[in-house]
């Protein structure tokens, strides 16, 4: 439930300028308005499952981009049970989107959902009171990174970037040639984002986010709260944080705090004790990966 300022799930994650949405609960849309994560940048919606704290922002955030004019086609991915209510809310408004609208049913198990030349996306199964599926995003290196200086004082045309970024050597008209490493550094290397969802505690999709760089994992509840997590199939802070550390992941962001604490530093307190590097997100502020 929303509560002291926080609203239900959703998060941005910004790749290569694009963004990617992972759930979109209630007042998701006015959350981007106020944080300043533009719509135009966003092609690919994933919901993990069926809980209304996850989609309840969906229909409206549809419509309105259909309202401002949207023209790139939009792709959401999730449960099969989603898309007929999507269906049924704009069919009795009688709605047609200025956009195309495509929907990709989540598979029971793993699933390559994105692979292009930027990023990958991947689906996991977690296990939660329904079907639930985790998110892991892998943003892929795009070549060589231009020293602009240095090309510029081996007087290399513009048009032949590309090429140094792909790892080619430049050949001058004197048929001197400038070896690329004297005008290129190592691009950016791939980061692994694992978006682990609303799951009970248990170590059955560490095989999939094993190596990530950075875990999110909910924190529904405080230890001491632990035998609730797991009849209502959530996690504790202390739960997330062995995840995290089963994982190897450099950094844990918690999250999915229930609505019975006001608080939410003593999360990552708790979370402390057993991996180190760990935030109790806020919503609006942005974590490095
Ligand atoms: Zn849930
Ligand atoms: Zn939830």
């Amino acid at each position: 439930m929303p509560a002291f300022g926080r609203h239900p799930t959703a998060q941005a994650v910004h790749v290569w300028g694009e963004v990617l949405l992972i759930d979109c609960g209630e007042s998701t849309q006015i959350q981007m308005q106020r944080f300043g994560v533009k719509w135009r940048h966003l092609n690919h919606i994933f919901i993990s499952h069926m809980h209304g704290d996850h989609y309840f922002g969906l229909p409206g955030l549809i419509n309105s981009m259909s309202l401002l004019g949207r023209a790139a086609p939009l792709h959401v991915y999730g449960p099969k049970e989603l898309l007929p209510i999507i269906d049924a809310i704009q069919s009795v408004a009688e709605t047609v989107l200025t956009y195309e609208f495509h929907y990709h049913v989540l598979p029971e198990g793993d699933a390559v959902l994105v692979d292009n030349e930027y990023y990958t996306v991947k689906c996991f199964p977690v296990e939660h009171r329904i079907q639930c599926h985790g998110f892991l995003i892998t943003s892929k290196t795009r070549g060589r990174k231009i020293v602009p200086e240095k090309c510029r004082e081996y007087e290399i045309p513009r048009y032949y970037y590309d090429k140094l970024k792909q790892g080619e050597d430049y050949e001058k008209a004197d048929g001197n040639v400038v070896k690329n490493e004297w005008v290129t550094v190592d691009g950016p290397s791939p980061r692994t984002y694992a978006y682990c969802a609303d799951t009970l505690f248990t170590d059955s999709f560490i095989k999939y986010i094993k190596g990530a760089h950075t875990v999110y994992h909910e924190c529904t509840y405080m230890e001491k709260d632990a035998d609730k997590a797991a009849a209502r199939f959530h996690s504790t802070a202390k739960q997330a944080a062995k995840i995290a550390k089963m994982a190897a992941a450099e950094k844990l962001l918690l999250g999915h705090y229930s609505s019975k604490y006001r608080d939410v530093e003593p999360f990552a307190e708790e979370a402390k004790e057993f991996f180190e590097n760990v935030y109790a997100s806020i919503e609006g502020m942005t974590y490095d990966v």
